[in-house]
């Protein structure tokens, strides 16, 4: 914030208009770019933390635009899905995370991110389905991962179309657990194999007694409703020692890994084999 002199709404209108600006920047850029040269995926391994192996790897899009640089997918996914762009885009990532699956070990599976848009269209669904089942990848291999946004729009069409991907054999993850409007009975109405546990319950969970109750209250739900549980951001030792004694088993963080271009993929894997 500047110090202008002037009264703080005028600054706050400043920077308000500012994010607009480059908020617009962003939305030009995006309708212009060429999407399969310039948007890709990115991975990071979720850990098995009994066996210490990669359970999964989630895919998370990347965006190098030759006009503004590196964008990040908060800023530019919901421009994408204000543009009406993000059906593509969805369908053109899926596409390449699983090229990149093709070539790792059969035990270990792709953890997708939906948009709130896809998930209540049933075309997108019906794409990523039929690209699903005419790989020669297995659809339990296939973790899709949405987030409450969705099922406030239109929760008839996304519980129908979370019930097509698990018909398919997909698995399906609720996403940041625990940040939305009504999560209970989310998990009480919807088919669903797996939770994550949002990153601002593990940050503080060290020190913060209230962040270990839900966590392991989260836990506990998980395991009485035979749900896959991870939790998410997790960054150092002890938060992952904290995690493991209250027997969350699916860990994922930058303590273990960031995400990697699919280049590192291998050398991870292998260096991950001699430990
Ligand atoms: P998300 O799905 O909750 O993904 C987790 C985010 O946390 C990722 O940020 C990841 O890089 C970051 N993260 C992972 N471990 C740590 C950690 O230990 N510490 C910290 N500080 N951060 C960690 P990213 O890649 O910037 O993605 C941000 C959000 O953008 C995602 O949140 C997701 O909502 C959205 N997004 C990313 N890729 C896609 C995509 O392909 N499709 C859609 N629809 N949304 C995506
Ligand atoms: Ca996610
Ligand atoms: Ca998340
Ligand atoms: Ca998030």
């Amino acid at each position: 914030v500047k110090r202008t002199g002037r009264g703080n709404l005028e600054i706050y209108s400043d920077t308000l208009e500012q994010a607009r600006m480059q908020l617009n920047h962003i939305d030009q850029a995006l309708r212009t770019a060429d999407i399969e040269a310039e948007l890709y995926p990115v991975f990071q391994p979720i850990i098995d933390l009994k066996t210490g192996e990669v359970s999964a790897f989630e895919s998370l899009a990347r965006w190098q635009s030759p006009t503004i640089g590196a964008v990040s997918p908060a800023m530019f996914i919901p421009v994408a899905e204000s543009l009406g762009m993000i059906a593509d885009i969805t369908k053109l990532l899926f596409r390449s995370s699983m090229a990149e699956m093709a070539h790792w070990p059969a035990t270990i599976r792709l953890s997708f991110n939906l948009s709130a848009y896809d998930v209540i269209n049933q075309g997108v669904i019906h794409a990523l389905i039929e690209m699903m089942l005419s790989s020669q990848l297995a659809p339990d291999r296939f973790v899709f991962e949405i987030t409450e946004t969705a099922l406030l729009q239109d929760f008839e069409t996304a519980r129908e179309n979370i019930s097509l991907l698990r018909r398919a054999g997909a698995k399906v993850a609720l996403d940041d657990f625990g940040t939305g409007y009504s999560s209970l009975s989310h998990v009480q109405s919807l088919p669903l194999d797996k939770l994550k546990i949002d990153r601002s319950f593990v940050k503080d969970i060290e020190t913060n007694t209230t962040s270990q109750t839900i966590v392991r209250s989260i836990l506990t739900l998980c395991q009485g409703m035979h749900m896959e549980c991870v939790a998410e951001g997790a960054e150092t030792e002890s938060q992952v020692a904290f995690l493991r004694a209250m027997g969350c088993q699916l860990v994922q963080g930058y303590y273990f890994a960031k995400p990697m271009p699919k280049e590192r993929i291998q050398p991870y894997l292998a260096e991950a084999n001699n430990h």
